[in-house]
């Protein structure tokens, strides 16, 4: 058994496997009974209180809160039964930033605790992969936080120009490493990173990807968030929550808001042509293989890190994950056309995640139901894929624009650990 403070701060477990809350604490009805009256904060902080409020006291979680949710994330009606709900509104337009801005903020919380009592301070290295969006969430999160440094490491020419300056072009503590590979490479070194005894007796190292729980467990919040939406417009009786899925923390994090009592019916994972999951849904078999790249790169996950946290979530038990999520798996072709056809048919342009999840659902979705897919990016964050297929020239929101204008720094680098150790060894 491990502290909440040890798990965010080491990140992954001794035993290379993911930290799990020993217990999930389910939230009061009265709490369901008013969530509709409730600000996003405000939910937040309750949600945040029955995971972190244990370890951190409630002044400080209620300022961890407000800091990471300064926006709202609008729940839009698309088509029939089918909403979305815009997870796109923080700093770099990505859902990732609540959990990003979330981590930083605790750790930091952490840090200063143990500086408190043993005197010494010490800089916490952050170490990330990315196929894309999360360099851009976590740099952006933790920038100029002090006593932090981030490394990023995504793969070379596979992430878009416009993700690649998100992360690029900060400088001060946050450094871009280029992995001359794939996003599973990039994810491998991290992880050696972490086992390495020679490294961790250099540098302390954490975690910033779905598999720290302080990335992963905020996400929590939209799910609550998107309930007390539709309850106030009188929809969310029967609700079916579909999330475009990669490294499942996201869904995860759904999943969780379930076991504590928000009244979700089932979910939907939807993926791109990388489909262990779906194909684990089939017939109880996980069979891991490297990711192939698609037009939803931030999916572009062959070996999902978080499959073990949901596997453990449901006592190991195929039947029992069956029960409550379904899958559904779709080709460039297939996220292409349903762009195409959302928008003539209702004027609303997708990006190619929220496209998979808008098809889920309109493919899914039973009488009586009401669906929500998780619109997980802004559609210009993926510019030239979306206007490409809708012959379009979408406006790039004036907060992706200030990225642009930076100068681009990084690092180069093989995927072999080799190199990547004797880099952080010389730190
Ligand atoms: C990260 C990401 C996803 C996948 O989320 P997971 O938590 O990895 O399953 C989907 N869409 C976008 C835009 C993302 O950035």
């Amino acid at each position: 058994m491990a502290s909440l403070e040890k798990a965010v701060v080491k990140g992954l477990a001794e035993d290379k496997g993911l930290y799990m809350p020993e217990h999930i604490k389910a939230l009061p009805q009265s709490f369901f009974d008013n969530i509709q009256d409730m600000s996003f904060q405000e939910i937040a902080y309750n949600v945040a209180d029955a995971f972190f409020g244990e370890d951190v006291d409630s002044e400080s979680l209620r300022e961890i809160v407000n800091d990471t949710l300064s926006f709202d994330c609008p729940v839009v009606h698309v088509n029939g039964n089918i909403y979305s709900l815009e997870l796109f509104h923080g700093p770099t337009l990505a859902f990732k930033d609540v959990g990003a801005r979330f981590m930083a903020r605790l750790l930091r919380y952490f840090l200063a605790k143990e500086q408190k009592a043993d005197g010494k301070g010490g800089l916490v290295n952050v170490l990330v992969a990315t196929s894309g969006d999360t360099g851009s969430a976590v740099a952006n999160g933790f920038l100029g936080v002090d006593g932090i440094h981030v490394y990023v490491l995504y793969p070379k020419g596979k992430v878009s120009p416009i993700q690649e300056c998100q992360f690029t072009t900060l400088g001060k503590n946050i450094t871009a490493v280029e992995i001359d590979g794939v996003f599973d490479d990039c994810q491998a070194l991290v992880k050696s990173a972490f086992m390495d005894k020679d490294l961790n007796a250099h540098m302390k190292l954490t975690s910033a990807n779905s598999i720290n729980v302080a990335r992963f467990l905020p996400q929590a919040f939209y799910y609550f968030y998107a309930y007390a939406q539709l309850k106030k417009q009188g929809k969310a009786d029967n609700l079916v929550v579909c999330t475009p899925s990669g490294n499942f923390g996201n869904i995860c994090a759904g999943l969780f808001a379930k076991k504590m009592g928000l009244p979700i019916k089932r979910f939907i994972a939807a993926n791109n042509a990388n489909s262990v999951f779906y194909e684990f849904l089939q017939d109880g078999k996980y069979n891991p293989r490297p990711s192939v790249q698609t037009l939803a790169n931030a999916m572009d996950v062959g070996d999902p890190s978080n499959f073990a946290r949901v596997y453990d979530l449901y006592g190991k038990s195929w039947e029992a994950i069956c029960k409550d999520i379904s899958g559904t798996t779709y080709s460039d072709e297939m996220i292409a056309d349903t762009i195409r056809s959302v928008y003539k048919e209702t004027g609303y342009v997708c990006d190619p995640h929220g496209a998979c999840g808008y098809r889920a659902l309109s493919e899914c979705l039973q009488n009586g139901e009401v669906g929500v897919f998780l619109e997980t990016a802004h559609p210009a964050k993926f510019k030239q894929t979306v206007d490409q297929i809708l012959s379009s020239d979408i406006e790039i929101p004036a907060k992706l624009q200030a990225f642009m204008k930076g100068t681009k720094q990084n690092v180069s680098m093989t995927k072999e650990f080799a190199d990547f150790k004797q880099y952080l060894m010389s730190k």
